[in-house]
């Protein structure tokens, strides 16, 4: 077939049929024009699955591979291992460190930064080939986290496979600056790094996605693509708005929180004032304003303290911080330490319940019941934050797309009752998206200033291959 007549012809079930046999051979790669061999360096003359595996044993690629294997696995595991190790490439024009490779390790060539530029992309194919390998006829799992990279936003797409027995661990599959933060930029990036990993729209089964209208308008317009699909909000997202509703119907704990973190986070030698009155006890707490948990802990901190600490804030004068004046009259409210004892008494189960589902690998059961435990437990508090809080969680549980279906599946399971034959692959489910984003937290990182020469690809696929060694420890060693 000519070529002209198969870029008419390209359209994506062509490219999802081309990379699902080519994903059989690691050095073959699909560039969308055509099919290359990265050991020859050659583009292949046919297109179909035969002339690829005709390819890959004849004699010609067989010297290629003898050739070229050794120092380019070298290449591509150096090229990996500067990635995983967030090592900018700029250390290669560091003349010190090459003058020192060359004395030390003679027999390995360096590359020279261009060459590591050049080869980069070939690195980020084999890992994708690798990943799509592992994807391959799996049902999966999908999330999108929206990232705010200086003044752009990225959209971060990751996949877990949906096994039986076990929650597996996320692999990204893209990560795209968005034009615009919208449904249809969304479900735009997501239907493409589908395609892109020859992912059949009919085994994505679960879209786990904050609340935002952009997300819900997305898992809708997913699921006129991805038949089987359901979108649950991540219980952690709601969660997390539950706390902020009990912060804000607490101003003056949370003025409390605050104006203590202000008077230690800026002064050692306040710290260590508070330390010589009060040796016995932890320092207090310094919450990050983004932590919903940490600002429940740190009330839970000021309760379980409160004497003693009110105590020794009495003894700094008002000259030694701004903050001091308030804070003691804080302490001496009647109500902010009934207010305090109250958050303890009724919200301490939320700190327990968002640690254990933090933990990615419970069950479905387990993770559903959690979150139904909550809500019982929150709709039984009488004091009106309860109730606001109570309310705003129903809210957001049983406005969730897909709650009712899951929880259906989730019977069934229980029961050992299926439906259908897509149902045991929810026995693992994650309802939260929220670990994931974590093991992506370095994110900012490799956007430095001596990086920021990667270009959105590169730095795609840097992060794809973090993500990837991450979760397979001996994904350093390229197949032979
Ligand atoms: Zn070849």
């Amino acid at each position: 077939m000519s070529v002209s007549k198969q870029n008419r012809r390209q359209t994506l079930p062509f490219a999802y049929q081309i990379n699902r046999f080519i994903s059989k051979y690691p050095d073959l790669k699909y560039n969308g024009s055509g099919i290359y061999c990265l050991m020859c360096r050659r583009r292949l003359v046919g297109w179909n699955a035969i002339n690829c595996r005709q390819h890959v044993l004849s004699a010609r690629h067989k010297q290629s591979r003898k050739m070229h294997m050794p120092y380019w696995t070298f290449v591509y595991d150096f090229i990996f291992m500067l990635s995983v190790c967030d090592i900018p490439q700029n250390m290669l024009d560091n003349s010190h460190f090459r003058a020192f490779w060359q004395k030390y390790v003679p027999n390995w060539a360096l590359p020279t930064r261009k060459q590591v530029c050049t080869e980069f992309p070939h690195v980020k194919e084999v890992v994708e080939n690798q990943i799509r390998c592992e994807l391959r006829d799996k049902k999966l799992w999908v999330t999108v986290e929206i990232v705010d990279v200086k003044k752009d936003k990225v959209g971060n797409v990751l996949v877990r496979i949906l096994e039986e027995n076990y929650s597996s661990k996320p692999f990204l599959i893209a990560s795209q600056r968005l034009k615009q933060l919208d449904a249809d930029t969304i479900h735009y990036v997501v239907i493409g790094a589908l395609m892109k990993f020859s992912v059949h729209p009919k085994n994505v089964l679960m879209f786990v996605t904050d609340e935002s209208e952009h997300m819900l308008a997305a898992g809708a317009k997913l699921k006129s693509t991805c038949p089987n699909l359901l979108h649950i909000i991540c219980i952690l997202h709601v969660l997390h708005h539950i706390t902020e509703s009990i912060r804000t119907s607490y101003p003056d704990i949370d003025k409390l929180i605050i104006s203590m973190k202000r008077i230690f986070v800026k002064s050692a030698k306040l710290t260590q004032q508070f330390q010589k009155i009060c040796p016995k006890i932890p320092e207090p707490p310094q919450p990050l304003l983004a932590s919903w948990e940490a600002w429940l802990k740190a009330a839970f901190y000021y309760n379980g303290y409160f004497d003693v600490v009110k105590a020794a804030m009495i003894q700094f004068t008002p000259k030694q911080s701004r903050y001091i004046k308030g804070c003691q009259q804080l302490f001496k409210d009647p109500r902010v330490e009934a207010d305090l004892k109250m958050i303890h008494e009724n919200y301490g189960f939320l700190v327990d319940a968002i640690e254990i589902l933090q933990e990615a690998s419970l069950s479905l059961t387990e993770s559903m019941d959690m979150a139904e435990n909550v809500y019982s437990t929150l709709s039984h508090l009488e004091n009106v934050p309860g109730m606001v809080a109570a309310e705003k969680f129903s809210d957001i549980l049983w406005g969730n797309p897909d709650y009712e279906k899951l929880r259906a599946i989730n019977e069934c399971l229980k029961e050992d009752r299926l439906n259908s034959d897509l149902q045991r692959y929810y026995s693992h489910a994650n309802i939260t998206c929220m670990d994931v984003e974590r093991s992506l937290a370095s994110y900012n990182a490799i956007f430095t200033s001596t990086k920021t020469c990667l270009s959105e690809s590169a730095a795609e696929g840097v992060l794809m291959m973090q993500l990837y060694a991450k979760h397979n420890k001996r994904a350093f060693t390229w197949k032979k």
